[in-house]
């Protein structure tokens, strides 16, 4: 089965790569999609993002990193993914991502969105948090891949 892990990744974080991991296990199959949201300033540009992802998934040969524009549903159907996958950290993902899974459905209900609950020790970590810690000069090792440290570090330096 192949998994769609949509997200905007800006940058990728060790729960993401989790939930990439974990996803493989499960379906065999990962295709990350980097939605490039026009309503949304990224940090890091599509490519790079692209980059970060294909270098930290280097090890895993069935996972593939591509770029999305549009509707989640028109993505996995053009890439004959079998599924949608999501994480959920804590509570306060919960409702968003129930809308978004409503909402997928409603759009086409041949998708369901298969929900995988983050490592506890991971479940602190977000994007934007990871983003402030490099800002201020914080260590980021233990939170992101080195490849997006180095990153954060040439960006915030
Ligand atoms: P989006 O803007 O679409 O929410 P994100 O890159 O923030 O994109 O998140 C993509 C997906 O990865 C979401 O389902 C989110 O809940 C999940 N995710 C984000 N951080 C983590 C984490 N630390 N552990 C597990 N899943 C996570």
């Amino acid at each position: 089965m192949k998994a769609l892990y949509p997200g905007s990744f800006d940058p990728l974080t060790f729960g993401h790569l989790d939930l990439i991991e974990r996803g493989c296990a499960l379906f065999g199959h990962v295709l990350v999609a980097v939605l490039k949201n026009p309503g949304k300033t990224a940090t890091f540009n599509i490519d790079t993002r692209l980059e970060q992802i294909k270098n930290a998934t280097n090890h895993l040969k069935k996972v593939e990193v591509i770029s999305f524009e549009g509707l989640t549903v028109n993505c996995a159907k053009q890439h004959n993914a079998d599924l949608i996958l999501r994480g959920l950290r804590a509570m306060s993902d919960f409702e968003y991502e129930l809308q978004i899974a409503h909402t997928n459905r409603s759009l086409n209900s041949l998708y369901e969105t298969v929900f995988l609950v983050t490592e506890a020790h991971h479940s602190f970590l977000s994007s934007s948090l990871v983003k402030e810690v490099a800002r201020f000069g914080g260590e980021t090792k233990h939170m992101v891949p080195e490849g997006v440290a180095k990153d954060l570090r040439r960006l915030f330096n």
